[in-house]
C-alpha cells in the first residue's frame, strides 16, 4: 500500500467521467525504474470530446457568480492541503524530486488555488470619464471561454494550478494536457477538484503519449479561445504558429537562461545560499535555475571555496528517502543533455572542480557538479543545462556583466547579489529578464507576477495579472444619457 494509492487515477477525465482508451502508456519512477501505472492514452477523438464537454460546461460555469466559484475553489484548496503528503509522495514517485521539495511544491501549487479563489471576487471593470456630454463609458470583465492548458513535467502540480486556478476562477472551462512523464499528479489534482464540487466538463484532463497530435487539435480548434503553455521555447514556437490560424489568445511560459551575478560587495553567505537554492532545486531542472553564475574577480576565490563546501553537503538519492536534496533527472534524454553540455564545456577549457559524472545511486542520478573557467563560446552559456551543474564565469566590472547577462535570447529570471542598493537598482533596471531576485534565490509566489521577456515568452502567472490572462475586457459606450 503506497501513501498515494487513494489518489491514483489512470484514466482520461472528460465531463467528470473517468474514461479508458484502446492504448495505455507507462509512467515510471525515475529513481527506481519501477512502473507506477499504465495510463489511458488520449487520442484526437478524446480531445474533440473534451473540447465539446468544456464548451457545454462554459454555458453555465461562465455565468455562475464569482462567489460560488470562489467557494468551490476554496474547497479544492482545502482538499489539496489535506492531501499534501499523499500528493507529494505521488509527485516524488513520478517526477523524482525529494519528498520535502515535493511537499513544498504541493503547498506552493495550492497557494494559487487559494489566491485565485479570493481574487475572482475582485475582477472589477471601470467607469471612464467621457470626453463628450450624453455618453457613459465603462468596461466589464468576462471569461475568455474554453481554455487549453499544456504543462511540463518539472512541476507536475504547480504548473497546473498556476493556470487552472485563475482560469476556473475567471469563469473559463479547461482542457488540460499534462506532460507524458508526469500525468498522475494532474489526475490526482483533478479527482480532488471533482470532490470539491467542480461541475462536469469544467475541468477535463487528457494524459497522452502523442503530444503533437493532441496539441495541434487544441491549437487549431475554433471553440478553444486560449492556449496557456509552459514548456520549452522550441515547442512554444510551434504552438504559436498553430494558434495563428484561429487567432487564439496565448500565454507562453518558456525556457530560461538565468544569470546569477555575485558582486565583490555581496554578503558572501547570502550569495552562496541564494545561488545554491536557485541552482540545485529539482536537481537543476527548473526554468529559473541559475544557468550562468558570474562572480566578480575579488570575491571569486572566497565564493568558490564556500560554494564548493556547500555543494559537497548535498545528498543525492531516491527522493522518497530521508535527507536527500538531489533526486534523479527525469529521463535518459535529460542526463544525455547534461553530459553533452559538460563535454563541450571541458573541450573548450572549463575545469571540473566538483562532481562531473553520473552518481552511483543509479542511471538517472548525476553528481552535483561545479565547473569553472566558463566562457560564452560554450554551449551551456546558450542552452538550458537542466541538471545539477554550476557553470562559473569570472567578470571584472558592472558594465561587462550586464552585457554578458543579457547576451541570450532568453529573458526569464536573473539574480543579483550585492549590498549596494544603488547598484541593485541600476543593474535590475538594465537586465533584460522578466524577474529579478535581489539577494534572494527563490522568487516565485502566488501573489507576484511570474513570466518572461524575449524568447522566454509572454503573459504572467500569479498576482492579479494572472487572472487577467483569462478575462476579456469589454468596453461599453452608452449614448443618449
Ligand atoms: P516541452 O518538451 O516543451 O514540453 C512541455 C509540454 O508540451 C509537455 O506537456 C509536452 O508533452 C508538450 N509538447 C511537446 N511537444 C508538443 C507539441 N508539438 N505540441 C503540443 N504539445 C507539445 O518541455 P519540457 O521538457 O516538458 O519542460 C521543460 C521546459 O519547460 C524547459 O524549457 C523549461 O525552462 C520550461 N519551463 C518553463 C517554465 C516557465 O514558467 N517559464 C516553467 C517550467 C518549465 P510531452 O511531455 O508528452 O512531450
Amino acid at each position: 500500500m503506497k501513501p498515494y494509492d487513494q489518489l491514483l487515477r489512470d484514466c482520461i477525465l472528460i465531463n467528470n467521467y473517468w474514461a479508458s482508451a484502446d492504448r495505455r502508456f507507462p509512467v515510471m519512477n525515475p529513481a527506481t525504474g519501477d512502473l507506477i501505472a499504465e495510463v489511458a492514452d488520449a487520442d484526437t477523438n478524446h480531445v474533440v470530446e473534451a473540447i465539446g464537454a468544456a464548451a457545454v460546461a462554459f454555458e453555465t460555469w461562465g455565468k455562475t457568480t464569482a462567489r460560488s466559484r470562489s467557494l468551490i475553489l476554496k474547497k479544492w484548496y482545502q482538499l489539496v492541503m489535506q492531501h499534501t503528503d499523499a500528493l507529494a509522495s505521488l509527485l516524488t514517485a513520478e517526477q523524482g524530486k525529494p519528498f520535502t521539495e515535493a511537499k513544498g511544491e504541493v503547498i506552493y501549487g495550492a497557494s494559487f488555488i487559494e489566491w485565485y479563489a479570493e481574487e475572482c471576487r475582485r475582477t472589477y471593470g471601470e467607469t471612464i470619464p467621457a470626453p463628450v456630454a450624453g455618453k457613459r463609458l465603462l468596461t466589464i470583465k468576462q471569461p475568455v471561454g474554453v481554455v487549453a492548458a499544456i504543462t511540463p513535467w518539472n512541476f507536475p502540480v504547480a504548473m497546473i494550478t498556476r493556470k487552472i486556478a485563475p482560469a476556473l476562477a475567471a469563469g473559463c472551462t479547461v482542457v488540460l494536457k499534462p506532460a507524458e512523464d508526469t500525468p498522475l499528479s494532474a489526475l490526482a489534482l483533478a479527482s480532488l477538484a471533482i470532490e470539491a464540487g467542480i461541475p462536469p466538463g469544467v475541468l477535463n484532463v487528457l494524459p497522452t503519449s502523442d503530444a503533437a497530435s493532441i496539441g495541434k487539435v487544441l491549437c487549431t480548434h475554433p471553440v478553444v479561445k486560449k492556449i496557456s503553455f509552459t514548456g520549452s521555447t522550441e515547442v512554444g514556437k510551434i504552438l504559436m504558429e498553430q494558434c495563428a490560424s484561429t487567432v487564439k489568445r496565448l500565454s507562453l511560459e518558456l525556457g530560461g537562461n538565468a544569470p546569477v551575478i555575485v558582486f565583490d560587495d555581496a554578503d558572501i553567505m547570502v550569495a552562496v545560499k541564494g545561488t545554491l537554492a536557485s541552482k540545485y532545486r529539482n536537481a537543476g531542472q527548473t526554468c529559473v535555475c541559475a544557468n550562468r553564475i558570474f562572480v566578480q574577480q575579488k570575491i571569486y576565490p572566497d565564493f568558490i571555496s564556500r560554494y564548493r563546501e556547500a555543494v559537497a553537503e548535498l545528498n543525492v538519492g531516491n527522493g522518497a528517502t530521508e535527507n536527500v536534496q538531489i533526486g534523479p533527472l527525469i529521463n535518459e534524454a535529460g542526463i544525455n543533455k547534461v553530459r553533452r553540455l559538460l563535454f563541450d564545456a571541458t573541450e573548450k577549457g572549463a575545469e571540473v572542480i566538483t562532481g562531473g559524472g553520473t552518481h552511483p545511486a543509479g542511471g538517472l542520478f548525476f553528481e552535483p557538479t561545479i565547473i569553472t573557467n566558463c566562457n560564452d563560446s560554450m554551449l551551456l552559456s546558450r542552452e538550458e543545462i537542466f541538471g545539477p551543474v554550476s557553470a562559473i564565469y569570472v567578470f571584472n566590472d558592472e558594465h561587462e556583466v550586464v552585457r554578458l547577462a543579457n547576451k541570450t535570447e532568453y529573458g526569464l529570471a536573473a539574480y543579483i547579489f550585492t549590498q549596494d542598493i544603488n547598484r541593485a537598482w541600476r543593474v535590475a533596471e538594465q537586465l533584460e529578464h522578466g524577474m529579478i531576485g535581489i539577494n534572494e534565490g527563490i522568487i516565485s509566489h502566488a501573489e507576484a507576477p511570474f513570466g518572461g521577456m524575449k524568447e522566454s515568452g509572454f503573459g504572467k502567472e500569479g498576482g492579479y495579472y494572472g487572472i487577467e490572462e483569462y478575462l476579456e475586457t469589454k468596453y461599453l459606450c452608452i449614448g443618449g444619457v
